[in-house]
């Protein structure tokens, strides 16, 4: 335990997501031993995040405007939307080159465990996005882990009776992992080898 605010730093720090105690601890004393102008930068960084980034209107991806780049860009089709979980998701699928169309961020995944059920996610907006009817290909990229599963499952059932094509990504995704941490092959392949659920 430290004095006042360097003890409130560590626990401030300590509450990140993947930072325990020691981890806490060091990044506190790397600032304390930093240039000043190095920690305000960081410090300016954060809070500019906070006022400036928001949520996609349409897709729920990051975005610095009302629209994200990817539904502002009339070159993407229209027709097809891939579900992921988080705005990550986005990225790692963008970087394979695969993926002409648009996204929906689901913000998470059914997890009953966590108390995450498909209230607590963009499941609506989904929904809504595909009650026109120009919508006519669904592909479900969330990771493959039991959340994940389960969070495709009830998609391609709440679907089902809509003229939809509805896919999966393909297997060879490492099982219980992260989308994000495939690399750019793997997950290339597993979106051209798709399959119909
Ligand atoms: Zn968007």
């Amino acid at each position: 335990m430290y004095e006042g605010i360097v003890q409130d730093l560590i626990e401030e720090l300590g509450r990140l997501p993947g930072v325990g105690p020691k981890s806490a601890q060091r990044i506190a004393f790397h600032m304390l031993n930093s240039d000043p102008v190095d920690v305000t930068r960081l410090a300016e960084t954060m809070l500019q995040v906070k006022r400036t980034v928001r949520f996609c209107d349409i897709c729920g991806n990051v975005s610095e405007a009302e629209q994200c780049r990817i539904c502002r860009d009339p070159r993407r089709e229209l027709t097809v939307i891939c579900v992921v979980e988080e705005p990550k998701d986005v990225v790692a699928i963008e970087r394979t080159r695969e993926f002409r169309g648009r996204y929906h961020v689901l913000g998470g995944a059914i997890s009953p465990i966590d108390g995450i059920g498909p209230d607590d996610l963009r499941v609506a907006e989904l929904m809504s996005r595909l009650a026109d009817g120009s919508v006519t290909e669904v592909i479900l990229a969330t990771d493959p882990n039991l959340e994940g599963e389960a969070t495709a499952t009830f998609l391609a059932r709440l679907m089902v009776g809509m003229s939809l094509t509805v896919s999966r990504l393909a297997s060879g995704l490492p099982v219980g992992g992260d989308l994000e941490y495939a690399d750019e092959v793997t997950l290339g392949r597993a979106f051209a080898g798709r399959r119909r659920v």
